[in-house]
């Protein structure tokens, strides 16, 4: 006996694969059978124990056999309906079913020997059933077949006419029945279209529903997880589950190769640093280029596979990690090639590793921070500085053990406001225009403040003070940090300098003085006379001498002014004569090298609020170095003029120039850009030192401008003298 399969078109896999394929009016038949499915299936039933009941009644004992034949086909037909999953939908099968179960129902009755039977009315469920699997013409063939069927038992012997006439009715009402199924068949299918639309869209929906929840579970999971590993591990395992494959693995790629970081499936022992990625194969080209890949009966050599399943072939379902635009990863999942990937699936690996790639970004990211934070610690605590941190707010957020020991406090000084803490620790503060409390606030504004403080209590250092804003560009100043480094030795040495100074050269001035006065004596030959050589000979002893007493006198300056106090000697200064003066005391150096010194100075150029002595001794120092460093037959210009609120002094010349480099240095004490010793060139670097220094005691300025072989210029400034300069 055999019996009609049911299809089952929401079986969930074989729905799944169906979405987009099938032809619509297959989807229609096939969710009518589903709608007629248990009407159907009663039917049947009724059939099959009708035919047991009738048999049992009326057959012979010969024919207990066949339906026992016919019981254990029926049950054999539903159970195998129920727990196989040939679950398609087969219309050529049905059909031979149906003939099949017809042939054996008039078979029985035909050996029952009843042939006036009833039960072919019975043989009505067929064309109904019929209507559902075909159109007009599948149905009138099997209603046909049908009433063959319901012959079959009156082939042998003879048959009364009014049995020909019953028979006939059955076999024109079969036709009748098939069809009136198929026109409402017919009628019913915009229905079922929609009905079949709707039960689609539905599984899309759940299959999203699905999607969306692994992808919640994991943003959730992700969202607390920071270790990388955990992060790998858990996308593997939820892969492989979703997936519903075999096995999973984790490519990241780094240092420009994939490398393997989580795996499932795999020989747990395995090396997964060795493990190389075929990368010449086509799938994994188009994977590396962005794109999902599935593929299907693969060998995995590559793989560390139990050895048992190393030969086995598998389908791989594979999707890109991306780092932005970059592929940064691979995720594979591979299963054997009898349990196929469903096809939507690779869009839910998609979406795993779409998730998992932010959140190893992430982890990535936290991980350097992580060790940024820790090198930024090592180096916040080796600082032999102090240092702090405070918010926007001015909140100490940071501080390392210096700046804790500058404090002094006792408690830890974090927490507390660094205004606070700085006014009750500072006895003194020097940040130019501002006092302590407006340099902080100045930094939390955005700037750069430096200056110096001294701490309060009797061991209170000096520190330099810089407050340094920390810039976050969205959000302004997210604090500021203070840089305090110690200067208290350097400033005790500073000060002990000037005295040092002017005492060395005080002591050096006396003897320096006896060996000039001697050798002076020699000279004139107060000592008997000389000969030519001893004369030479004692000439350099007597130039050295005089370099070293001016240089003794540079230093005796340079010392005087750094101790001040020359400021208050301001007085109007005729800036021309100042010029003059300079010429005059340098004319006959400037005739030595055949130098040509032109001054130019306008009539409108005002007198400076300085003092004579000190402008004409720059200009000289300036005008000096013009004819030193400037060939025979040179010119060296001066001219001086009005630039509100000072007076400018220039001093050009075309000489051999200052190289770029050595340009800003010439200020420095004891430099000089030239190679050569100090007797040849007749200076030692003070100079332009001590040039600087009347300068800035008269809040002017003093620059260079050179081009090697062209020549330097000089340029210098003193305020406009004013009565109100006078009376300071
Ligand atoms: P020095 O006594 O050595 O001249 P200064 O302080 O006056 O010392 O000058 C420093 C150095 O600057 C000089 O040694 C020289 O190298 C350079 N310098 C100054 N003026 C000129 C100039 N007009 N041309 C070229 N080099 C110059």
């Amino acid at each position: 006996m055999c019996a009609m399969k049911i299809p089952r078109p929401f079986n969930r896999k074989s729905n799944l694969a169906r979405l987009s394929g099938d032809t619509r009016s297959e989807d229609i038949k096939r969710l009518l059978l589903v709608r007629a499915r248990l009407g159907i299936l009663l039917l049947w039933c009724v059939l099959v124990l009708t035919i047991v009941i009738y048999v049992s009644v009326q057959a012979e004992p010969v024919n207990y056999g066949m339906m026992v034949l016919l019981l254990v086909a029926f049950l054999l037909v539903e159970l195998g309906t129920n727990f196989f999953p040939f679950g398609e939908y087969r219309p050529y099968l049905f059909f031979i079913m149906m003939c099949a179960v017809l042939a054996l129902i008039s078979s029985l009755v035909y050996f029952t020997g009843n042939r006036e039977s009833l039960l072919g009315f019975l043989f009505l469920a067929v064309p109904i059933y019929a209507a559902a699997y075909y159109s007009y013409a599948g149905t009138l063939l099997v209603s046909s077949i049908t009433a063959v069927a319901l012959f079959i038992p009156f082939f042998s012997g003879n048959i009364e006419p009014v049995q020909i006439l019953s028979l006939t009715l059955s076999a024109v009402s079969y036709f009748i029945l098939g069809l009136i199924a198929c026109y409402i068949v017919e009628h019913e299918e915009p229905y079922a279209r929609e009905s079949h639309e709707f039960g689609r869209l539905l599984e899309v929906s759940r299959t999203r529903e699905k999607e969306i929840s692994v992808v919640y579970d994991l943003s959730r999971k992700f969202s607390y997880t920071l270790d990388l590993e955990t992060v790998l591990n858990t996308t593997t395992a939820l892969a492989r589950r979703m997936l519903e494959s075999k096995g999973s693995i984790v490519f990241l790629v780094e240092e420009g190769r994939p490398t393997l970081k989580a795996g499932l499936g795999i020989r747990p022992s395995a090396d997964m640093g060795t493990v190389e990625i075929p990368s010449g194969e086509e799938w994994m080209k188009r994977l590396s280029h962005g794109n999902n890949v599935v593929e299907e009966n693969l060998q995995l050599p590559w793989l560390p596979l139990p050895q048992e399943e190393q030969n086995d072939y598998y389908d791989i379902a594979a999707a890109p990690l991306f780092f932005g635009r970059e592929v940064a990863g691979y995720m594979i999942c591979f299963t054997p090639t009898d349990r196929p990937f469903p096809k939507d699936h690779i869009e839910i690996l998609s979406t795993l590793a779409s998730q998992a790639a932010v959140a190893v970004e992430k982890a990535h990211l936290y991980t350097r921070t992580l060790a940024d934070k820790t090198k930024l610690e090592t180096i916040f605590s080796a600082l032999r500085d102090g240092l702090l941190v405070t918010d926007s707010s001015g909140i100490l957020i940071q501080a390392n053990a210096v700046a804790e020991n500058i404090f002094k406090v006792g408690s830890s000084i974090i927490g507390q406001r660094l205004s606070t803490l700085l006014k009750s620790a500072v006895a003194t503060a020097e940040f130019g225009d501002y006092d302590l409390e407006e340099a902080l606030e100045a930094a939390l504004g955005g700037h750069d403040i430096s200056g110096e403080m001294t701490f309060a209590g009797e061991d209170g250092i000096t520190a330099q003070a810089h407050f340094i804003p920390l810039k976050d560009e969205p959000v302004g100043v997210s604090g500021v940090v203070l840089f305090l480094h110690d200067i208290t030795e350097l400033k005790r040495l500073d000060a002990m300098k000037p005295n040092f100074v002017s005492n060395v050269s005080h002591e050096l001035r006396t003897p320096l003085t006896s060996i000039s006065g001697y050798v002076d004596l020699l000279i004139a030959g107060r000592a008997g006379t000389l000969t030519a050589k001893q004369e030479k000979y004692l000439s350099v002893v007597k130039e050295q001498a005089t370099n070293l007493t001016k240089m003794i006198e540079d230093l005796l300056d340079l010392s005087r002014l750094k101790s001040a106090g020359e400021r208050t000697r301001l007085e109007k200064t005729n800036i021309a004569k100042a010029i003059d003066e300079s010429i005059k005391r340098l004319e006959d150096q400037a005739r030595k090298k055949d130098i040509k010194v032109e001054a130019r100075v306008s009539t409108n150029v005002p007198a400076a609020a300085a003092n004579h002595a000190r402008v004409t001794q720059i200009i000289a120092n300036i005008l000096e170095n013009a004819i030193k460093f400037t060939p025979p037959g040179g010119l060296v210009e001066i001219s001086a003029l009005k630039n509100e609120p000072y007076v400018q002094v220039q001093v050009t010349d075309n000489g051999i120039g200052i190289p770029p480099a050595a340009l800003p240095l010439v200020f420095n004490r004891f430099f000089q850009a030239q190679p050569g010793n100090a007797a040849e060139s007749g200076g030692f670097g003070l100079g332009l030192a001590i040039s600087r220094e009347i300068v800035d005691l008269y809040g002017g300025s003093i620059s260079a401008e050179s081009e090697p072989g062209k020549g330097s210029t000089f340029f210098f400034t003193v305020p406009i003298y004013s009565a109100d300069i006078a009376g300071d």
